[in-house]
């Protein structure tokens, strides 16, 4: 199957979803959610198969790298890649010398553009490259399935839900969406629990409290939920 296809079969999967064929249930939060069995690994995945990355020897060679993830280069040129390749250590062993490491951000920039150069050579000219068959993993199905699964995730994301394996059964796959609306409980909007003008414990009023929560929330950067 074409990786085009592959995603595009993921994105079928879950726009099919039927809301009749919800269940309601409660999650170990106790939240409700509603959930709708999919299918299973078999019957949904590229290759119809259940692995794991320590046990995944029924999962087929890719036929175009023979399961090594590379191939051989058409560019290959062995030479320039050698000269390249010496010439980038030895570069780069010098000006670790001279500047310090890369990282610290002291290397000139014409040094940094000619390194670039330098690598762009070696990987056009390396003697083999990432298989773009199976994108280096080493087995066509098992990158199709790799491509599905986060194309189901990514769709179940954009319809609100989320997709999770059965607790049973690993082997099925479930899509689910929370029923009430997720409260997110945000510690930087707590109040004291007590009246206006009364002490606190420790002998405080509320506004001095109130102060202190304000400064030590201060020194704390805002948490945003990653949005993909
Ligand atoms: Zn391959």
């Amino acid at each position: 199957m074409r990786i085009k296809d592959v995603r595009a079969k993921a994105r079928k999967v879950i726009k099919d979803i039927s809301k009749s064929s919800f269940i309601e249930e409660e999650n170990l939060e106790g939240e409700r959610v509603n959930i709708t069995c999919l299918g299973t690994v078999f019957n949904l995945y590229p290759s119809g198969k259940y692995y794991a990355p320590f046990a995944n020897g029924n999962v087929s060679l890719c036929p175009r790298c023979h399961g090594g993830g590379r191939i051989t280069s058409k560019n290959s040129d062995s030479s320039n890649w050698k000269i390249a390749s010496g010439t980038a250590l030895a570069l780069r062993m010098e000006s670790i010398s001279k500047y310090g490491k890369w990282a610290e951000g002291k290397w000139p920039q014409v040094i940094i553009d000619r390194l670039k150069k330098l690598d762009s050579v070696i990987k056009t000219t390396a003697p083999t490259k990432t298989c773009p068959y199976c994108n280096g993993i080493g087995s066509r199905e098992a990158y199709e399935d790799e491509v599905f699964g986060e194309a189901l995730e990514e769709a179940a994301r954009k319809k609100g839900g989320w997709i999770t394996s059965g607790e049973g059964d690993p082997c099925d796959i479930f899509y689910g969406e929370n029923i009430d609306e997720v409260v997110v409980e945000d510690d930087r909007k707590f109040t004291p629990k007590f009246a206006p003008g009364q002490d606190t414990s420790d002998g405080e009023t509320p506004e001095q409290y109130q102060e202190w929560i304000s400064k030590v929330l201060e020194g704390i950067p805002e948490v945003h939920e990653d949005e993909e």
